[in-house]
């Protein structure tokens, strides 16, 4: 298929492994971050780190929607469906990811809460259509990719004066992340990071321009990379050939889909509907500062949060999960004493092993695990 199996070319990959190796300066490390969970997917499932010099070491970031999402905001969620009566409708990962008390929110549903699973924004808004004597809940989450849908039914709930809809709004934002990681360096237990994997979807609505502050304040390439093997390949060259000649700078892997504006109209839609929260709390980075949304006073219709009076309290993660040094990149999968055993994909413990895009799922998927990755 056109713009897949291209960039699936095994061929093509082993030339792009030798010209890596070739690249490198064996006297040094290159630490190389991945920020978003779709390349932590890719790089398990194809198994590129073992392409790549033992000097080379990828890095997992918090880019995962659902394994950011601290354990507070799903007790929330679980306490607006158990006790106002509501369909709370949210993304199949959701679903499964542990809250407090044993519970998750398909264990909520199962013990009788009107919870269900869609696959798009636009899917919870006919549900409040079809059911108009009942208060529907979305429970929104994600980065910038899924943001703008999200603005997109508010306004839509607007235009059709739904009185049943409305949104618990939980989108979060990339380049503040990036930031707090950076800011996270003097932490004894961090990694020393070299230079960042740009997202791929998330840079077609922000744009490569987004990062340009980034780079100049923190002197760290940003290479934005597709979520094909060899767009990684690619990327992880591009950024070693920067670090080589000491250069920082944002370049574009993904000329296929990112522009340096993004995607304006999207942008324009998330403007229109969102606000700034002054902070949020992040599963794995704690309370970071101008780094989420929250739903503009003009749309407090359609806010959740404001119409059912929904909390917010913190709430550590299980003992033995170790999701919160995952995020922060400090420690890998394997790293966790319960990967693989206590802690599964069927019988996920902490967030980072519910979604594909998990580093934990994604190396407990393919196996990359006992190979000491
Ligand atoms: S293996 Fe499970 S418990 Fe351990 S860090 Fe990963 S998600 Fe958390």
């Amino acid at each position: 298929m056109k713009y897949i199996a291209e960039f699936r070319d095994g061929e093509l990959a082993r030339g792009l492994a030798k010209t890596i190796a070739a690249t490198v300066n064996p006297t040094r490390e290159y630490r190389l971050m991945e920020f978003c969970g779709g390349h932590t997917h890719a790089i398990s499932r194809y198994g590129l780190q073992d392409l790549l010099p033992a000097n080379v070491r990828l890095i997992h970031g918090p880019g995962c929607p659902v394994c950011v999402l601290p354990i507070g905001r799903i007790d929330s969620a679980i306490a607006l469906a158990t006790q106002h009566d509501v369909i709370l409708c949210t993304y199949a990962d959701t679903l499964r990811v542990p809250a407090s008390g044993g519970l998750s929110l398909l264990k909520a549903k199962a013990q009788g809460a009107d919870i269900r699973m869609v696959y798009s924004s636009a899917d919870a808004l006919r549900i409040a259509q079809d059911n108009p004597s009942r208060a529907v809940v979305f429970f929104a989450i994600g980065f910038e990719t899924t943001t703008p849908p999200t603005a997109a039914i508010i306004l839509q709930a607007q235009r059709l004066q739904l009185a049943n809809f409305s949104v618990l709004c939980n989108h979060v934002l990339t380049p503040a992340a990036m930031v707090h990681i950076m800011e996270s360096q003097q932490d004894p237990a961090a990694v020393a990071i070299d230079g960042f994997v740009g997202p791929a979807h998330v840079s077609t609505v922000i744009g490569s321009g987004q990062y340009e502050g980034f780079v100049a304040r923190y002197q760290r390439p940003v290479v934005i990379a597709g979520f094909e093997p060899l767009d990684v390949m690619q990327a992880i060259l591009m950024l070693i050939q920067q670090i080589n000649t000491g250069r920082a700078e944002v370049e574009n892997e993904f000329t296929r889909a990112v522009r340096r504006d993004g995607n304006r109209k999207a942008q324009g839609l998330c403007e229109q509907v969102f606000e700034l929260r002054d902070r949020f709390d992040w599963r794995g980075l704690g309370e970071v500062p101008l780094s989420a949304l929250k739903i503009r006073p003009e749309f407090a219709q359609f806010d959740a949060e404001l119409r059912y009076q929904v909390g917010y309290a913190q709430v550590p993660d299980h003992k033995a999960c170790e999701c919160a040094a995952i995020l922060r990149g400090h420690k890998r999968p394997a790293d966790c004493k319960v990967f693989g055993t206590v802690c599964t994909p069927d019988h996920p413990l902490g967030a980072c092993m519910v979604s594909s895009e998990g580093a934990c799922a994604a190396h407990y998927t393919y196996g990359r695990f006992r190979g000491g990755g």
